[in-house]
């Protein structure tokens, strides 16, 4: 299959889990689709291409059969005995140099390790590197990580206070011509021992899950799970609780108020576990006025 189509499915597949049930699809995209209705059936005149609005479980029914590649097995490691600094900096060179994330690297990128307080009360999981945290070798310094920095602000925190990793280590889909796809299962598994590794060096009070591949990879994949009925409850980790969201991303392609008033009640939430203090002010962000 085209990979264009593949890395659309993907998209598709992903918006659908996280409950948006309509996008638009625009001219390139259809493009593409067209493109491909045309290469199979070739009789047909090429339809004229328009925008149009698409149920994202209709096409991701059709694509069911992902193609799989064959990867190595987990890696399986000990932490050595050390304090939280120390055993972090040890995983972080297993991992800049474990020989599959670097094979999985495009050309100018860096494998993203995480970055932030060994101590954190919060642990941010986001779920993988984009084009501008696999340029710099740091997560979320793009857009969505602006945004991140923007809630942080608003808990009166910042990142150097909190940890954040994802659970990819390289940029999934570099290679195809559209979109970041979402990483694949076999990904997912690959990195989870490091992502597990570092919750475990950190022993924060609460795990944030940042989107729906966070929350599949952290509590293990469920077809039935919707991110709009998971978020902003409360869910454990290792023992740990641990709070699901929607990713900043998301946040950017809605862009409504009502759902930053959605993150901003999980973030509350996280503040009062965490035992930080919120001001009348807080309390009232994103309500409408
Ligand atoms: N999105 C993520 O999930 N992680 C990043 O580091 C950046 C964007």
């Amino acid at each position: 299959m085209h990979a264009g189509l593949v890395a659309i499915r993907q998209e598709l597949k992903r918006l659908q889990s996280e409950g948006v049930d309509r996008v638009y699809v625009g001219d390139a995209t259809l493009q593409l689709l067209a493109g491909a209705r045309s290469s199979a059936a070739p009789a047909r005149p090429t339809p004229t291409v328009v925008p149009e609005i698409i149920k994202p479980a209709a096409v991701a029914k059709a694509v069911e059969a992902a193609p799989v590649s064959a990867f190595p097995p987990p890696p399986e490691f000990d932490l050595p005995e050390d304090g939280p600094a120390g055993q972090m900096q040890w995983l972080r060179q297993t991992v800049l140099d474990c020989p599959v994330c670097r094979e999985h690297l495009g050309a100018s990128g860096k494998v993203v390790f995480g970055e932030g307080n060994e101590q954190a009360d919060l642990f941010f999981c986001g779920e993988a590197p984009g084009e501008e945290e696999a340029r710099n070798g740091r997560p979320f310094v793009g857009k969505a990580g602006q945004l991140l920095d923007k809630i942080l602000s608003a808990m009166g925190l910042s990142r150097e206070e909190v940890y954040m990793a994802d659970i990819l280590k390289w940029r999934p889909g570099h290679d195809k011509p559209i979109g970041t796809p979402p990483p694949t299962a076999e990904e997912i598994a690959f990195c989870l021992p490091y992502l597990k590794a570092q919750i475990r060096i950190v022993r924060p009070k609460v795990v944030i899950a940042l989107g729906n591949t966070a929350v599949s990879g952290l509590l293990g994949p469920d077809p039935d799970r919707r991110m709009g009925s998971i978020r902003g409850t409360w869910q454990e980790f290792d023992g740990i609780p641990l709070m699901a969201t929607f990713h900043p991303s998301y946040l950017l392609r809605r862009d409504d108020s009502s759902t930053k008033r959605q993150v901003w009640e999980d973030m509350m939430q996280v503040m009062e576990k965490t035992g930080l203090s919120i001001s009348e002010k807080q309390r009232s962000y994103f309500l409408p006025k």
